[in-house]
């Protein structure tokens, strides 16, 4: 029986759509597990997510999915290359293609590999051994080229593993763009370390009881427009922001009582993540046109409300008499004083703690290291040595020990090679759409004086959120700023910046 292009498009997106509600449910064990499951589920909890994962990878790789996309991509349902036929059909391929290529076995493998090499990873990272971490990490590494292999690559095979996070994005497009902002970069770092200038960083360093922590983060990324009717805040290890369907989108953070930074910007950040999903249009729910483009671009709606709206002056003209009124250790600080404390630039060792100026620098050793690594230009027993050399060129300080160092992130043991290039993208793309923004709406810093954060949300929603999946990552920023990604638009946000704050 012969079934037509139309029909053929709505069971693709029937299946589709149950697939990604399989996903959802999947999000919401990793929720719990993450937020309020006891810790003695985590087995049980684990064979829940496997069965789930299993059941949707074989309901995707189903043959059939494969012969309605053939019988829509022959036909004129997507003569357009961006209605959202054809958007939906290009980017079911995509993930088809890649998930058909995928051995069964290696899957499993990659799991069981990963799963394990976490919880070595834990350990060793407590005892400070990386030979405790080493056969382990060896044997993910071995994997990740296999899955290179199986998915097929240009020129090498790092480029397969980048195209999970940032798809149709090579380590030669990072490469370029990279090393023009470590150009910049490097210097601007210097000249701030040598300008002699501190911020007293007491102010931000003080007490800043939870519950108050709390109702001020509430506070701020409801301004800023997270919906709470379609969304909660809650408190995990890790911050992080998840989908479990259409008007529930759940983000989390965590609160240091003695320092304010930590859950204020791990709000704001997590609520940038969040406004994107909540942003989605929610009649494509299920297809690839409520999906986020990539990590890098989901990343720069996190670090645009964080850094380019949270770290900034017009932001604080509001929020400080009000964050005064709400802790008391904040009543007799500056608010200059304050600006300058939470925006302190210092060479440190740990990325998930670094500023916005050095965290870039974090990200362009990793990119560097993973490049060498699936290039086979250094080898696995070579990375805390290599680490140590790289960190000592880019940031002046060495790794006392390898917890400090390589075995920072829980990234290497999860098998999430290929990833760290994102956050740096984000901060890319973050900044270029804000100077766009910015253009497009002069007033706009005004208006986040007064509290209005409409402006940007909506130019957001406008331009980014509720695009989905229609657009690629390099297509958009093309399409939204009218140039392809470049290192300027940040180079010259944090030049300006920091100059005046450090008087270079
Ligand atoms: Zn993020």
């Amino acid at each position: 029986m012969t079934v037509t292009p139309e029909k053929a498009y709505e069971e693709l997106i029937e299946k589709y759509r149950e697939i990604t509600i399989l996903g959802t449910c999947n999000a919401l064990l990793g929720w719990d597990e993450r937020t309020y499951m006891p810790k003695a589920g985590t087995e049980g909890r684990s064979k829940q997510v496997a069965l789930l994962s299993g059941i949707a990878h074989e309901k995707f790789t189903s043959p059939r999915i494969g012969e309605l996309l053939s019988i829509i991509e022959g036909s004129s349902l997507i003569a357009d290359s961006i209605s959202d036929e054809a958007v939906n059909a290009r980017e079911i391929r995509r993930n088809y293609d890649k998930a058909v290529k995928l051995p069964k076995d290696l899957v499993e493998e990659l799991a069981r590999v990963t799963s394990l090499a976490q919880s070595v990873w834990t350990e060793a990272r407590e005892k400070s051994d990386f030979s405790l971490f080493l056969p382990k990490l060896k044997e993910v590494i071995d994997l990740k080229f296999r899955q290179a292999e199986a998915y097929g690559y240009q020129k090498e095979p790092y480029d397969a593993l980048i195209d999970d996070y940032e798809p149709n994005t090579t380590s030669d497009d990072i490469s370029e763009v990279f090393g023009k902002l470590r150009n910049e970069l490097v210097p601007l770092v210097k000249a701030i370390g040598e300008s002699g200038k501190r911020p007293d960083t007491s102010i931000v360093e003080n007490d800043f009881p939870v519950d108050l922590q709390q109702k001020f983060g509430a506070e701020v990324s409801t301004a800023i427009g997270f919906d709470y009717e379609g969304g909660r805040l809650d408190v995990s290890t890790h911050p992080f922001t998840t989908t479990i369907g259409p008007g529930d989108v759940r983000i989390t953070t965590r609160y240091n009582p003695k320092h304010l930074n930590q859950a204020l910007f791990g709000t704001l950040h997590e609520a940038g993540h969040g406004m994107y999903e909540q942003g989605m249009p929610q009649e494509h729910f299920g297809t690839p046109l409520a999906e986020y483009v990539s990590l890098g671009i989901h990343e720069s709606q996190s670090r645009m409300w964080e850094n380019s709206v949270g770290r900034n002056l017009p932001f604080w003209n509001y929020f400080y008499p009000k964050a005064q009124e709400i802790f008391p250790s904040l009543k007799n600080a500056k608010l200059d004083d304050f600006f300058f404390a939470i925006n302190k630039v210092e060479p440190s060792l740990i990325r998930v703690e670094a500023d916005e100026v050095t965290y870039n620098l974090h990200i362009l050793l990793r990119f560097e290291i993973e490049r060498d690594l699936f290039a086979g230009k250094i080898k696995a027993e070579d990375l805390p040595a290599v680490w140590n050399e790289k960190f000592k060129d880019y940031f002046g300080i060495v790794p006392p020990n390898d917890t400090q160092g390589c075995m920072q992130d829980i990234h290497w043991s999860s098998g999430y090679f290929g990833y760290f290039a994102t956050y740096a993208l984000g901060n890319l793309y973050a900044s270029q759409f804000f100077a766009k923004a910015k253009e497009d709406i002069p007033d706009l810093e005004d208006r986040f004086a007064s509290g209005d954060f409409s402006g940007l949300k909506d130019w957001l929603h406008k331009n980014i959120h509720s695009q989905g999946k229609r657009y690629r990552a390099g297509d958009l920023v093309e399409k939204v700023t009218g140039k392809p990604l470049s290192h300027e638009a940040m180079m010259t946000y944090l030049k300006s910046k920091f100059s005046t704050l450090y008087g270079i």
